[in-house]
């Protein structure tokens, strides 16, 4: 007896639309979404396809109507709840903008729930183009199966990132100096994983740091990584030992 295929089928395309999804509604799409679904998907009136707008989940929706530029779907019905992903948020010094690029995508992936980029004293790229690093993490939420975007904050200074956190948050600050190993170090709970830039944190900044309530130093090993490596090593380390990796 042949396996009942799974539905929705995985093939199903998935975008991310900024309209709000109910039963019934009527979603047009932007021009570059309804290019990928016409003419590099090859889907026209009557196409499936999944939706999902960060906040209700994900829904089967139909092409009702399609033009050269244009597409308008009706959305059907709910596939899927919103996932809870784990409260981590990871704070990273950006580096060069295609590897701040990457970092974003990845740490999409791996299921961050906040993203916050953080000037410090050797942090090379001072500024960082918000709408670009959205619509990366849009498009990898797309290919990850999330139905939830994470948040990503403005840039700002290391001081008042610190100054600003709340203390029951806890501050994990990955230390290439030595500290916690992560397997000991990581536990359940809203965690902000902070990650230093190429040149490193400062004395000056490394003492801030561990100045700052709660403050755990976190060791990934015994090789110098790079600073887009180790943000994407300590969440991937986070997820497993005290997130949503355990099952
Ligand atoms: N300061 C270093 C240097 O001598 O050039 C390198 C900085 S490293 C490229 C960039 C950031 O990644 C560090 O600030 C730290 O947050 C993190 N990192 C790299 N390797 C690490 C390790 N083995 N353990 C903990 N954090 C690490």
């Amino acid at each position: 007896m042949p396996a009942t295929p799974a539905w929705p089928p995985k093939s199903l395309p998935r975008l991310f639309v900024r309209q709000s999804l109910s039963e019934g509604a009527s979603v047009a799409l932007e021009a570059g979404q309804a290019n990928y679904l016409g003419n590099v998907m090859r889907l026209g009136v009557g196409g499936e396809l999944l939706v999902f707008d960060g906040q209700s989940g994900e829904w089967l929706a139909r092409i009702a109507e399609a033009g050269r530029k244009r597409m308008v779907l009706a959305v059907e019905r709910r596939t899927r709840e919103r996932e809870a992903v784990p409260e981590v948020w990871l704070a990273f010094a950006p580096v060069k903008r295609a590897q701040t690029d990457w970092l974003v995508e990845k740490a999409t992936e791996l299921g961050a729930a906040r993203l916050l980029p953080v000037i410090t004293q050797r942090t090379i790229a001072e500024r960082v183009k918000l709408e670009r690093l959205e619509a990366i993490a849009a498009e990898a939420a797309e290919q990850c199966g999330r139905t939830t975007l994470p948040d990503i904050a403005e840039l700002v200074g290391l001081k008042q990132l610190l100054d600003g956190r709340d203390a029951s948050r806890r501050l994990y600050f990955a230390d290439e100096e030595g500290g916690e190993p992560a397997i000991s170090g990581f536990t359940p709970g809203p965690a902000l994983i902070l990650t230093g830039p190429e040149g490193g944190f400062t004395a000056e900044e490394r003492a801030m740091v561990c100045a700052s309530p709660g403050a755990v130093a976190i060791s990934l090993g015994p090789r110098i990584l790079r600073a887009e490596t180790a943000a994407l090593a300590a969440l991937a380390a986070f997820m497993a030992i005290a997130g949503d990796w355990r099952g």
